[in-house]
């Protein structure tokens, strides 16, 4: 096994990180730095920066749109975006919708959809959890009903991630009642400025508002607008929450958190003995950043092997990188102190930079539940993994 870069991949990520350097704008580079949200308009202008360069869609092939890269230059491409930091490719346009449109859709689906899936001309939500189906997905009730040439569509969706920006969101409903859990579910695509669509903000413990719950009532949905055949969902659902963890350790981010951590651990306190503390408390997530690193490697040189075919291993990179993660920024938290405390909710450009760790450090609490908690990551590597 080795897990060196080969000379040409080493020069690609110096090619992205040019690019990123030269043409990520200041503002968006200052906010990322500083953990502040971006706005919609801030977002959709990076996207498509990288959309004009061939790199908005990094997991697409050639065929599709995209670059068509190995998963080595795609780990490297997020790696960079990471480290800068800069914004991610809208996850929901390229790494779930794209992907199960190019593979499960219509040939009319794919060209009406998918080049404005990458330019994000469309915003895309993803309307999966409802009020009681989140681990367990399978067990959601919003039901879809066909009249005619529409289904219409009732229920209730929560925790939809930034669809009061959305144009459309893919969601999946119950088309049969009486078949077992899996066997009944299809996958919509549903305009979110149809008649019945109310979108509610929910605004998080970080004082942000990014997700929302989404209220469908008789909302008629034209059978065009499905993905794959009736109560054949639940495939597509599989393959849609395998390609959710691309990228998923996000080692470059805590990377990123500590390295703040630390400048402001030098700014913050001249005290030799603090400094000792937090030079070793800094350590201790890096040994841990530096094993964890070396798993996904690991992986990485055997998805060079076998193409990308999904790994269960994966989940430790999920667990591991998003529990460094969090560290990286409780580590922060600590070294702002009191200043943390200036950050009482919402807070906006003025905010000084120590304002905005405790946000960070909030959201970052939700990076273990999202995209399949840990505890389930857990249960996955204990079956498939250890085969307990
Ligand atoms: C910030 C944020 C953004 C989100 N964005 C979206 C989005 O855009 N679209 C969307 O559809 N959903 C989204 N979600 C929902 C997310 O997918 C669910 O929250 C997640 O799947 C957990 O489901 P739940 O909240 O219903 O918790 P539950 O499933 O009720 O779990 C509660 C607790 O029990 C544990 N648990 C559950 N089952 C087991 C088990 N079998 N074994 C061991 N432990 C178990 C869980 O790990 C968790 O700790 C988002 C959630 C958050 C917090």
């Amino acid at each position: 096994m080795d897990l060196r870069l080969t000379d040409e991949e080493n020069a690609f990520r110096a090619e992205v990180r040019d690019f990123i350097r030269a043409s990520l704008p200041s503002r968006i580079h200052r906010k990322m730095v500083e953990g502040r949200a971006l706005t919609k308009d801030e977002i959709v202008d990076w996207q498509r920066t990288l959309n004009a360069r061939g790199w908005a869609t990094p997991s697409w092939p050639r065929e599709h749109g995209g670059p068509g890269w190995s998963v080595v230059q795609r780990w490297i491409f997020l790696d960079e975006l990471h480290q800068a930091p800069a914004p991610e490719p809208l996850s929901f346009n390229v790494n779930m919708i794209g992907p199960v449109l190019f593979s499960f859709g219509t040939p009319e689906q794919k060209a009406r959809f998918l080049p404005r899936i990458a330019n994000l001309d469309d915003w895309w939500c993803q309307g999966f959890s409802e009020p009681g189906a989140g681990s367990d997905l399978a067990s959601l009730k919003t039901s879809a009903r066909r009249d005619g040439d529409h289904y219409v569509v009732n229920g209730q969706k929560t925790w939809q991630g930034m669809a009061q920006y959305a144009d459309w969101m893919f969601t999946l409903v119950r088309t049969d009642p009486t078949a077992k859990p899996q066997a009944g579910i299809t996958m919509l695509l549903i305009p979110m400025t149809a008649p019945g669509v109310t979108v509610r903000p929910i605004i998080t413990i970080d004082g942000r508002h990014e997700v929302n719950e989404v209220f469908l009532d008789d909302v008629r949905v034209p059978i065009d607008c499905r993905v794959g055949d009736e109560n054949k969902g639940w495939d597509i659902t599989k393959f849609l929450l395998g390609n959710e963890r691309t990228g998923i350790a996000r080692i470059g981010m805590s990377k990123h958190l500590l390295r703040r951590a630390k400048a402001l651990a030098v700014q913050a306190d001249d005290d030799v003995a603090a400094q000792t503390r937090w030079r070793e408390k800094a350590a201790l997530i890096e040994i841990e950043l530096k094993a964890l690193e070396i798993t996904q490697m690991r992986l990485l040189d055997a998805m060079r092997e076998h193409a990308a075919e999904p790994d269960a291993r994966s989940s430790i990179l999920k667990v591991k990188g998003t529990e460094l993660r969090q560290a990286a920024a409780e580590l922060l938290l600590q070294v702002a102190g009191p200043a943390a405390a200036r950050c009482a909710g919402e807070f906006d450009d003025t905010a000084d930079a120590a304002a905005t760790v405790a946000s960070t450090a909030f959201t970052l609490r939700a990076a273990s539940i999202y995209g399949g908690s840990n505890e389930i990551q857990k249960n996955i590597l204990a079956k498939a993994v250890l085969g307990l």
